[in-house]
C-alpha cells in the first residue's frame, strides 16, 4: 500500500527515508497535516477499478499528487483529529467515517511519506518548507539518476560488444562512478562512431533472444546534422521515456495525440507526399500521423480543412510535432474561426521553433504549449519549464560541454546524452554527441513542478545551423529568433530563414503573413544589425515560400554558406 502519485512518483521511487517528527513517539498531537493541504475525494470509474481516490495539493510548494484510498483516509484522520491522542486513534476515526481497517505499518509509511513532501503540521516559515521539499526531490532524483547510471553502464559493459572493448582498453567500469560528474571520465561517442560500429552497438543476445525485446523499430535519425544515424528500439520506447520525462506534468488519462511532422521525419514514420488511408496512421492505438505535406508555406485550405475534419473524429487531448508544420493550421483556424475540439497540450518537437509560430499556437489552441526536448537515439529526453529552461528527465543524464568540462551558467556548449533506462537498452548511448547546442543554465532552476529534474539549459539548435556575427560571435537559431520576434517589426513575418553568405553579408527570406501588406523592413534590420554587428550586409527577400530544404524536410531559422564550420566552437 503506497501513497502512488502521478505526479511525483520519482520521490517514492528511493523510499521513505526521511526523519519523520514524532513517528516513534506513542502520541501524537493532531492535527497532523499542515492546514494549507487540500485532500480532495475523486471517483475515478473505470480507469483504476471504479474506486475513490484523492487528489492532494499544497499551495506552499505546488506539490500535487493523486492519493489512493487508504492513505486519503490516513490523511483525512491526520487532519480532523485533534489534541494529544494515540496512534491507535488514527485507527478508530477511519473505521468510524470510513468503515475500513487500518494497521498501524501503513499508518507509519504515510506519515513518513508526508514527511518527505514536508506536510506534517511544523513551525517553518513557507519559504523553509518550500525549499526543505524541493531539496528533497532533487536529491531522491540524483540518487536515482546515479543509481541508473551505473546499472546502465554495467549493462553496457555486460551486454554490448562495443562497449565491452572499450571500456576494457580504458580500464573503466561501473564502479569508477561515485557521483553524476564520474561521467565525464568516460569516452565520447560521436555520431560517426555511431555509424561505423553500429553492429557492436547492441546487446549479444539480441539476435537469440527475440522473445526477450518484444516488437523492434528501427529508427533514424533526420540527418539534419550530417549525415543520419539509425538505432533500435522497443516499440515502446517512446511513450515510455516521454512518461518518464513528463510524468510530473502528465494528466492521469491516458494520452491521445496527432502528431503533426515533416514529410521525412523520422525513417520509422517515413511517408512522404503519399496519402495514407485514416485507419492505416493510427499508431500504437492513441497516436494519429497526420499526412505531412512537403512545404509549410504553401499548403491549402482544403488540406488544412482536412486536419481539421482528422481532429474532429480522432479527439486528441493534444497534438505534437514541428511547430513550422502546426502553424497553417493554426492559422486556418484563426481565419475562418473554424471551431475545432478543446485540446490539452501541444509539444513542439524536431526543430528550435519559432516564437512567430509559438504565439499563434498559444493564441489558437489556447493550451500550455511545450518545448520537448526529442532525439530518435535517445527518445523523449527533457521538457521546457516556464522559465524556459530544458529539463531532463530520470531516463537520460544530460551535459553540456566546453571542451570535455561542464559549460558554466551562461555559456554555450554541446549537448551529449547519456541513456539511462532499460528502455534504452537496444542501442544504449554512453555520453553520445548529439549534435545541438544549449546555454547551460543555473542550478537549480526553482520553477514548479519541474523544479526537481536536473536543470539543462536553454536549447539553442543545431551545431551545423549557427551563424556568426561580423565580429565572429557564435549566433545560434534560438538567439537569432529571440532578436528577430522580440518587437513589432516580426509582425507580418509567417516565415523566415536567414542565410550567411559571408562574414559580413546576410540574406534574410521572409514569407509574409499578409502579402497585401508590407513588411518593417527597417525595424527587422535595426534587429538584426543589434545582432550581427553595425556594419552587416543585410538584404531583406520577400517570398511566396520557402522550400524545406533538408533530407528531412524541416525548416531551419538560418544557415551559413560559410565552409570555416564554426572555428571556435566549444
Ligand atoms: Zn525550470
Amino acid at each position: 500500500m503506497n501513497l502512488v502519485s502521478v505526479c511525483h512518483s520519482d520521490l517514492f521511487a528511493a523510499g521513505a527515508t526521511a526523519h519523520v517528527p514524532g513517528a516513534i513517539m506513542t502520541a501524537f498531537n493532531f492535527p497532523l497535516l499542515r492546514p494549507e493541504i487540500v485532500l480532495e475525494p475523486r471517483y475515478m470509474p473505470g480507469l483504476y477499478g471504479d474506486q475513490l481516490q484523492y487528489v492532494a495539493f499544497d499551495p506552499v510548494t505546488a506539490a500535487e499528487c493523486w492519493i489512493p484510498e487508504a492513505e486519503g483516509h490516513i490523511m483525512r484522520a491526520l487532519q480532523q483529529l485533534k489534541g494529544p491522542l494515540n496512534r491507535t486513534a488514527i485507527a478508530g476515526y477511519i473505521k468510524l467515517h470510513f468503515d475500513a481497517e487500518i494497521q498501524e505499518p501503513a499508518v507509519d509509511a504515510c506519515l513518513a511519506r508526508l514527511g518527505e513532501l514536508q506536510w506534517l503540521t511544523t513551525t517553518e516559515p513557507a519559504a523553509a518548507i518550500r525549499d526543505a521539499y524541493w531539496e528533497t526531490r532533487r536529491e531522491v532524483q540524483r540518487g536515482l539518476k546515479l543509481q541508473r547510471l551505473k546499472t546502465s553502464v554495467k549493462r553496457m559493459r555486460k551486454e554490448v560488444p562495443y562497449y565491452r572493448s572499450l571500456l576494457e582498453r580504458t580500464h573503466l567500469t561501473e564502479e569508477d562512478i561515485h557521483e553524476l560528474g564520474d561521467l565525464r571520465k568516460f569516452p565520447r561517442l560521436s555520431k560517426a562512431q555511431l555509424r561505423e560500429h553500429f553492429d557492436t552497438l547492441h546487446p549479444d543476445s539480441l539476435a537469440d533472444h527475440q522473445d526477450w525485446w518484444g516488437d523492434l523499430v528501427w529508427r533514424s535519425s533526420s540527418g539534419s546534422s550530417g549525415a543520419r544515424t539509425q538505432t533500435l528500439a522497443g516499440v515502446e520506447n517512446y511513450s515510455y521515456t516521454l512518461f518518464e520525462t513528463l510524468g510530473v506534468l502528465a494528466s492521469p488519462r491516458p494520452s491521445r495525440q496527432c502528431l503533426i511532422i515533416p514529410p521525412a521525419c523520422t525513417g520509422a514514420t517515413c511517408h512522404m507526399d503519399t496519402a495514407i488511408p485514416y485507419e492505416n496512421r493510427i499508431l500504437f492505438g492513441n497516436t494519429l500521423l497526420m499526412n505531412a505535406f512537403r512545404n509549410a508555406t504553401t499548403v491549402s485550405d482544403a488540406r488544412m480543412e482536412e486536419y481539421v475534419e482528422e481532429i474532429e473524429r480522432f479527439q486528441p487531448v493534444g497534438l505534437m510535432g514541428a511547430g513550422s508544420y502546426m502553424y497553417p493550421l493554426a492559422r486556418y483556424i484563426k481565419r475562418t474561426k473554424r471551431r475545432v475540439p478543446k485540446l490539452r497540450f501541444i509539444h513542439l518537437h524536431v526543430e528550435v521553433c519559432s516564437r512567430i509560430h509559438r504565439r499563434l499556437l498559444e493564441e489558437v489552441f489556447d493550451c500550455p504549449v511545450e518545448g520537448c526536448y526529442v532525439s530518435s537515439e535517445m527518445g523523449f529526453a527533457a521538457v521546457e519549464c516556464s522559465c524556459g529552461t530544458y529539463h531532463a528527465g530520470p531516463g537520460v543524464q544530460l551535459e553540456v560541454l566546453v571542451g570535455n568540462q561542464p559549460a558554466q551558467p551562461g555559456q554555450l556548449g554541446r549537448l551529449v546524452a547519456t541513456t539511462l533506462t532499460a528502455q534504452n537498452r537496444l542501442t544504449p548511448l554512453l555520453r553520445y554527441e548529439l549534435g545541438d547546442l544549449a546555454i547551460a543554465a543555473q542550478e537549480p532552476c526553482t520553477c514548479s513542478p519541474l523544479g526537481h529534474l536536473d536543470t539543462v539549459g536553454v536549447i539553442q539548435g543545431r551545431a551545423s545551423e549557427c551563424i556568426r556575427s561580423v565580429e565572429g560571435r557564435i549566433i545560434t537559431p534560438r538567439i537569432l529568433d529571440d532578436a528577430l520576434t522580440d518587437g513589432s517589426w516580426c509582425a507580418n513575418i509567417a516565415y523566415y530563414c536567414l542565410i550567411q553568405q559571408e562574414l559580413s553579408r546576410y540574406i534574410l527570406e521572409v514569407v509574409p503573413e499578409d502579402r497585401e501588406v508590407s513588411i518593417d523592413e527597417s525595424g527587422i534590420k535595426t534587429a538584426l544589425h543589434r545582432l550581427l554587428g553595425e556594419s552587416a550586409e543585410i538584404e531583406i527577400k520577400l517570398r511566396e515560400e520557402i522550400s524545406p530544404t533538408l533530407p528531412a524536410g524541416r525548416y531551419r531559422l538560418c544557415y551559413s554558406l560559410l565552409d570555416d564550420s564554426l572555428p571556435e566552437l566549444p
